[in-house]
């Protein structure tokens, strides 16, 4: 039987964005951050996986616990410095460079699934070492009706190309940008990329196109998701993360997760993307409420629809 467990992994860090109209400064972020404030909009039983620093504030990891996401799993480690990573965006913002990444307490993190939620249905490994997203995977006790998704970026493909094949052929579900799923599979074209990307291991392939959507491979026939246009994208950063969390939150609260059901959650991925760009770092998902989620969707469906 599925249960509606969600354990996700990824970092818990502090940002500095600098976008075209803005320095953000240090503020909260990292995958797991971003994954799980989304993840939460979903009926979901989620437990986040992750390792901080002394400098994390008390009032930082409530905004989690605030939503309901068990934070057993999240080490502090005493004396430490959170990961931190510096990005600048260019004026066209689906562009960024990334100025510094300091792993500090991510260097030795060794992950521990709380006991309870070892069954989990849904697994998403965010971004971040895949030694550590094996890792996660190997506490998980056999679950016939599971369902591993995974994100990562060209970071970890630089560094951890082997262990990160590995990962992958573990797999069910990964989500990468467009210029990531390129790297990883050497084609230039997204179709033949996606075909490359199959080979290694999961059957449903996401490639992110920033602000024009996301396209699904799955059994030769793709499904496209449009972004919702906006008017301003304050600071892009945790879009991907923000769409991860939508979509696992989403597959973790159904029933059974098939082709439609990761459409489906494409859609809620989608939306809390949309929420996520709307103002720097997290303080949109922090604010946003259930009502604010439905609406992000409810525009999505007038996108969609031909009739009206
Ligand atoms: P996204 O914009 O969805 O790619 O995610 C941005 C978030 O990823 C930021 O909050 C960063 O803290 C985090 N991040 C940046 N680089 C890495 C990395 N190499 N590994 C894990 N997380 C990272």
């Amino acid at each position: 039987m599925k249960n509606n467990k969600l354990v996700i992994v990824g970092t818990m860090a502090f940002d500095e964005i600098i976008t075209p109209s803005a320095e953000s400064g240090k503020i909260l972020g990292g995958a797991a951050t971003y994954i799980g404030l989304a993840a939460a909009f979903a009926d979901a039983d989620i437990a986040a996986v992750s390792v901080v620093g002394e400098d994390f504030t008390e009032e930082q990891l409530n905004l989690l616990t605030e939503r309901g996401i068990d934070i057993s799993g999240v080490e502090q480690v005493r004396g430490g410095k959170s990961f931190y990573w510096k990005g600048r965006y260019h004026d066209n913002m689906n562009k960024r460079d990334t100025l510094d990444t300091q792993l500090n307490v991510l260097a030795d993190f060794n992950p521990v699934v709380p006991e309870a939620y070892r069954d989990a249905s849904v697994v998403m490994l965010g971004n971040l070492d895949p030694n550590v997203q094996q890792k996660v995977l190997d506490q998980l006790l056999p679950n016939p009706n599971r369902t591993v998704l995974l994100d990562t970026m060209n970071f970890w493909m630089d560094l951890q190309w082997d262990t990160l094949l590995n990962v992958i052929k573990q797999v069910d579900i990964i989500t990468i940008n467009d210029e990531e799923a390129m790297q990883l599979s050497g084609e230039t074209n997204l179709v033949l990329a996606a075909k490359a990307i199959h080979k290694m291991g999961p059957a449903y392939v996401i490639i992110k196109k920033g602000e024009h959507g996301a396209l699904l491979f799955y059994n030769d026939q793709p499904f496209f998701a449009p972004a919702l246009p906006l008017e301003k994208v304050e600071d892009p950063t945790g879009a991907g993360d923000s769409f991860a969390g939508g979509l696992s939150g989403y597959l973790a609260a159904q029933q059974k997760v098939d082709a439609k059901a990761i459409k489906e959650g494409i859609l809620r991925g989608t939306a809390a993307a949309s929420l996520c760009v709307g103002a720097m770092g997290t303080s949109n998902l922090v604010q946003a409420s259930s009502e604010d989620f439905l609406a992000q969707l409810q525009k999505l469906e007038r996108l969609r629809n031909i009739t009206a």
